[in-house]
């Protein structure tokens, strides 16, 4: 067996979506809406399963799609995309990350990603053969450690993989922050990939701004998104790529033989959603921000301490203050057992020296499963 491969363990979504369910728990942890996004968009989906083709669409994604994708981009960052040479159509953002990384990594070539990190980002960056380079940023500020990340890059940094907003964190990096990575990558002459699959889940008025958009950005980012978070259609597994077109065709090399295509009533329906009045994603903020609050609160009243959550749909709590005797693994365990609730530790993020005392609360779930979950944890505590 290929030892980088059966070296990795199963994903923290998976282990603790299992135990979720094994103790008929609720289940915060995996970040999943347990509400379906639009009914006009799965709508668009079921007519186009009966009446179009459900055969292979073109490699690069339906054009309707791949239009769509481009207005989408002019419209909220007023960024032109040629949809015909710099739009890709993927299974999921998870198969964008993979293509974009693939295609761009040589063995030996440095990557610089800031911890906690998504749970994929790792074990495809090992397995192109790139070096890792690690800066973290740590609860309760998040604050991002600019020495640090300086001294990450070095003349063998290919890229930096930047995920914004950023999961578990709920980091929105804003555009100082920005500023100061773009910089970066201009002095090593490197590209980002930029994981932006929460760009419509930021909360108290803030603006997503891509990457792309900041001066010389332009030529040097991969932007990816993903209706499975814009849509909250999870299982659809329908993401895109926008990329210049020198970096987008390797990208799509390796698509190729990847996925080579995505089913194509899926496509169809996401080209519809992504042309959707703005009150769509402004109530999809709405929504979720409610949801933040509702359950910060909850989790405060409990005794947690609650962390700043700016974007995404996940909040990270302190669990200190509730003087349990174990760390976040111990403490996640103990809730899905006792208190029948599942959460993720946030150690399952970091890869070194993790800390080890907060956990990840999923809250895209209708208010009252946040209530009874909220009540459950307060029984236990
Ligand atoms: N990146 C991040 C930061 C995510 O949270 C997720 C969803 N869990 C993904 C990528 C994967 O998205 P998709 O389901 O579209 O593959
Ligand atoms: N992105 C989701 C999360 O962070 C999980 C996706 C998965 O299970 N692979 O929870």
């Amino acid at each position: 067996a290929n030892s980088t491969l059966s070296s990795y363990g199963t994903t923290v979504f998976e282990v603790m979506s299992r135990l979720a369910i094994e103790h008929g728990a609720i289940n915060l942890g995996q970040g999943f809406p347990d509400t379906d996004g639009p009914l006009e968009v799965r709508q668009k989906a079921a007519d186009a399963l009966l009446d179009a083709p459900n055969q292979y669409p073109p490699m690069m994604g339906l054009p309707e799609l791949r239009q769509a994708v481009a207005a989408h981009n002019k419209r909220f960052y007023d960024l032109d995309v040629d949809w015909q040479s710099e739009v890709m159509v993927t299974s999921g953002a998870t198969e964008a990350l993979a293509d974009c990384l693939f295609a761009l990594i040589e063995p030996g070539d440095e990557v610089v990603l800031i911890e906690p990190l998504y749970d994929c980002y790792l074990p495809i960056v090992r397995r192109a053969g790139g070096v890792p380079k690690l800066v973290r940023v740590e609860p309760p500020d998040w604050t991002l450690p600019r020495s640090a990340l300086e001294e990450a890059f070095t003349e063998r940094t290919k890229l930096i993989l930047l995920n914004n907003p950023m999961n578990p964190a709920a980091k929105v990096f804003d555009r100082e922050e920005l500023a100061f990575i773009a910089d970066l990558v201009i002095r090593h002459d490197a590209y980002a990939v930029c994981d932006e699959v929460y760009e419509h889940i930021l909360f108290d008025g803030r603006q997503h701004i891509p990457l792309m958009t900041l001066p010389g950005m332009r030529e040097r980012c991969l932007r990816i998104g993903s209706a499975g978070k814009t849509f909250s259609l999870t299982g659809w597994k329908v993401g895109y790529i926008t990329a210049p077109q020198d970096l987008l065709a390797p990208v799509a090399k390796s698509h190729q033989f990847v996925t080579f295509t995505t089913p194509p009533n899926l496509q169809r329906a996401v080209a519809y959603g992504l042309e959707m009045e703005q009150s769509y994603f402004d109530g999809l903020a709405a929504e979720m921000q409610a949801k933040r609050d509702r359950i910060a609160s909850g989790l405060a009243d409990i005794g947690f301490g609650i962390i700043d959550c700016e974007g995404t749909y996940f909040i990270t709590a302190d669990i200190r203050p509730l003087g349990f005797c174990g760390d976040d693994v111990d403490f996640c365990r103990h809730i899905t057992l006792e208190a029948g609730v599942t959460t993720v530790p946030v150690s399952a993020f970091y890869q070194n020296e993790a800390i080890d005392h907060y956990v990840r609360f999923c809250f895209c779930k209708r208010d009252e499963v946040l209530d009874e979950a909220v009540a459950r944890l307060k029984k236990a505590f």
